[in-house]
């Protein structure tokens, strides 16, 4: 038999945690639903022992356990926690506390460098943050003339693959006639990597500075692509911050469709499904606007996987994960696209950058060439000619 290692709790630490989670964890009583229900544990033989970070929340533990970073925060396991813990919070706090004790994983610290010296943690120039938009004619934001301010993010400015969702959907602002502005170079970065990575005070302080930068262009409304800088925007800038109304595009262009100003004139004879982006759905409940456009695509078939909505299978891309390797079949979107391919769907749907990323990857790796992965705002582009793009 082995022996039992001691630990010590820590007072000062075991305070921390309580001010920084406002007491989240202390609801917590163990059953150990969290560490079930976490994706994890279908992928890797040792689930994440999500309750065990619970306990040492609760207690004032920190053992440097590198698995803490394996989180996505898709808040799977908080939907299903039966006492309401905002585990999610928990972790984050956690985070931050191994930050501070240098236990931080391998690659981490120069994401956060890299939004430092270059506005945007893709490690690319800030003077390139543009360069996606070569020769789509987009004004510079003016809040006299524009309806909203079209927040692109660092993803869709830097990431190859993600720049065609941005380019995308300056074809349906412009079929819709809104009126439109953009940053270009000024664009901020909303902070999302700082904030997932669980370095709350860095990212406060680059919130900070977006949100003056919204303020001095006098932006009212902000459309972003993102679900995570929706999120950001929504969620985690201050009252004092936020002097704008947030949304996602999803929620834009179904309104756009109500009320007329955008049509999709093209038909798409395919079967699709829909993979519910975490921070659209399970952080910010929405689920019904991305489905709402693919309603109104004229030839598409709906059809969903075994897990949607509330229940919906995050991507892997999540909580920084975007910044640590995976190894191919430990991915959750491995499984997610073949959950989409035993749905029967041939074209594998998302409205987030980090999604289209991963699955695009998962289907690849599965050898599923008959899978198409695409963005909705592509798709949707697809189906609108403006003569303009
Ligand atoms: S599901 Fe909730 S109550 Fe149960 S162990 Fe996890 S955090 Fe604690
Ligand atoms: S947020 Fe998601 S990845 Fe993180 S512990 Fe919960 S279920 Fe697992």
């Amino acid at each position: 038999m082995s022996a039992i290692e001691p630990r010590l709790v820590d007072d000062a630490l075991w305070y921390r945690l309580l001010e920084l989670t406002d007491g989240a964890a202390a609801l917590c009583y163990q059953c150990g639903v969290c560490t079930a229900m976490c994706p994890w544990g279908d992928l890797r033989k040792e689930p994440l022992s999500v309750r065990t970070f619970l306990r040492q929340a609760q207690l004032g533990l920190q053992d440097g356990d590198q698995s803490l970073w394996l989180c996505t925060t898709c808040a799977q396991c908080s939907a299903a926690c039966p006492r309401g813990v905002d585990i999610v919070k928990v972790l984050r706090a956690l985070r931050l506390l191994a930050w501070e004790l240098r236990q931080v994983e391998i690659g981490l610290p120069s994401v956060l460098w890299s939004l430092h010296w270059n506005n945007n943690p893709w490690t690319q120039p800030p003077s390139q943050r543009a360069g996606w938009a070569k020769g789509l004619d987009i004004p510079a934001f003016d809040p006299q003339q524009h309806e909203i301010l079209f927040y692109v993010g660092c993803t869709s400015s830097f990431d190859r693959r993600s720049q065609k969702i941005a380019r995308a959907l300056v074809h349906l602002l412009d079929a819709a006639g809104v009126r439109y502005g953009y940053l270009g170079e000024a664009e901020p970065c909303c902070g999302e990597s700082a904030l997932s990575l669980g370095h709350s005070p860095y990212f406060r302080e680059v919130a900070r500075q977006a949100a003056q930068t919204f303020d001095e262009h006098g932006v009212t409304a902000l459309v972003a692509i993102s679900p995570h800088c929706y999120d950001v925007f929504k969620n985690h800038f201050s009252a004092s911050m936020n002097n704008f109304e947030p949304m996602h595009y999803t929620q834009y262009l179904a309104q756009l469709l109500e009320s007329g100003r955008l049509r999709f004139n093209q038909s798409e004879e395919t079967r699709v499904t829909f993979q519910d982006p975490c921070y659209l759905g399970r952080h910010n409940g929405e689920y019904q606007a991305p489905r709402r456009i693919l309603a109104s695509i004229p030839g598409l078939e709906l059809v969903e996987m075994t897990q949607h909505e509330e229940d919906g299978l995050c991507c892997g891309g999540g909580g920084g994960r975007m910044w640590l390797e995976t190894p191919a079949g430990e991915r959750f979107s491995d499984l997610r696209v073949e959950q989409a391919a035993a749905c029967g769907a041939s074209l594998l749907a998302t409205a987030c950058p980090f999604c289209v990323t991963c699955l695009e990857d998962s289907a690849k790796f599965k050898k599923l060439s008959g899978m198409q992965v695409l963005d909705i705002a592509e798709l949707a582009a697809r189906t609108v000619s403006n003569g303009k793009h």
